[in-house]
């Protein structure tokens, strides 16, 4: 049988033709040596006149662009956190943050909210979590991997809360900006009362712009954050080729042209793969506002028997049992801080997706 995937956070689409030109016409003019260690100028002022279209005030010196997000990230968390410090983290998460988490001196605290719910973080929950040693709020909107977004309103009422503990940084991790469905996305420094000192927002070219194999991230924030981060970037990695960054921009310059088509095909297949799940007995979602997962809870599931015999005690040896026996890949919710869910991506081919969602009705169906 073959094996059809929904456990990854890349997907199926071609990355942008005018990126492609631009990179090849970049390399073709000798764009091939050490650029600025903070990105070129051109790129850094276009990620800022995007926001600036959006009535924000932001500068170039407050750009950094990143080998990727995860990047974005790392320089974060190794510049920011002393001994101790505390990353407070809204669960269910991407797995990537604890991974990173693991070679910076900070500890990630969980943060729980619930599907029943509807992934919703109070004031009063994340006010209880706060505290002195509370060093940077991370926020994923859209979520990754529920597909939850958060509204203005919720996004206002959260900053209050954390604009009373003066040493924290709000750090909005908005890389699936573009890709919404059903709630309108709002970038966090667009909120009423938020503090440009205190805020720093991640994003890149992986997700919207199905570009995930450029390593393409930036960060946006206080400059004197960005300095720090760029020192380090520079003594690390140094700036990110020349030649993707003109990939970047063109990707940004077409953004457009190369964003409906995407969303229109993701529109199609979420609607495809809640037929799917509703079309299953006992399986609970939230269904996403933006990217491109759905993030079921599988619980009824769970402590029963395969037609082989075995018991399935975890959403991992839920996923072992579809992969082995059905050939279909989810990412199992354990690692996000979910246990019982599994994500699953609908970033892929609406035919493969549908014979997924069959194999998985099929699978499920035999256990008892
Ligand atoms: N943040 C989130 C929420 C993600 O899902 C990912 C990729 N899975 C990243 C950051 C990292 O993205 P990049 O490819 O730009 O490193």
């Amino acid at each position: 049988m073959n094996l059809i995937s929904l456990a990854s956070g890349g997907s199926y689409f071609h990355s942008p033709a005018p990126a492609t030109a631009a990179a090849i016409a970049a390399l073709q003019e000798g764009k091939t040596f050490y650029g600025p260690t903070e990105g070129t100028p051109e790129l850094r002022q276009a990620i800022c006149d995007l926001y600036i279209k959006g009535g924000l005030n932001v500068r170039p010196e407050q750009v950094l662009i990143t080998p990727g997000a995860k990047q974005a990230l790392f320089n974060l968390f190794t510049t920011l956190l002393c001994q101790g410090d505390e990353v407070v983290v809204p669960t269910p998460a991407w797995f990537g943050f604890h991974e990173l988490m693991k070679y910076s001196k900070g500890m990630l605290v969980p943060l729980e909210t619930k599907l029943s719910e509807g992934y919703a973080l109070t004031p009063e929950a994340l006010r209880k979590t706060l505290n002195e040693r509370s060093r940077i709020l991370l926020l994923t909107n859209p979520g990754n991997p529920t597909g939850r977004i958060y509204t203005k309103s919720e996004l206002e009422t959260l900053l209050e809360v954390a604009h009373e503990f003066p040493n924290l940084y709000i750090l909005s991790d908005e890389i699936y900006d573009r890709i919404t469905y059903s709630r309108t996305f709002t970038p966090l420094l667009s909120c009423e009362g938020a503090k440009a000192e205190r805020i720093i927002l991640l994003n890149g070219f992986s997700k919207s712009f199905a570009m995930s194999g450029w390593r393409l991230g930036y960060m946006l924030g206080p400059e004197e954050v960005i300095k720090k981060c760029t020192d380090f970037q520079g003594g690390t990695l140094s700036g990110v080729s020349v030649f993707l960054q003109e990939a970047a921009q063109a990707a940004l310059e077409q953004e457009e042209k190369i964003l409906p088509h995407l969303l229109e095909v993701l529109a199609k297949n979420r609607q495809l793969m809640q037929q799917g799940l509703d079309a299953i007995p006992e399986v609970n979602y939230y269904m996403p506002d933006g990217a491109y997962y759905f993030f079921p809870d599988f619980s009824h599931y769970l402590r029963r028997r395969t037609p082989s015999g075995d018991t399935l005690a975890t959403a991992a040896e839920l996923c072992h049992y579809l992969l082995k026996s059905f050939g279909l890949e989810l990412a199992p919710g354990d690692k996000f801080g979910a246990p019982g869910h599994a994500r699953m991506s609908f970033a892929i081919e609406a035919p493969k997706l549908q014979e997924a969602l069959q194999r998985l009705k099929q699978a499920l169906e035999l256990v008892r």
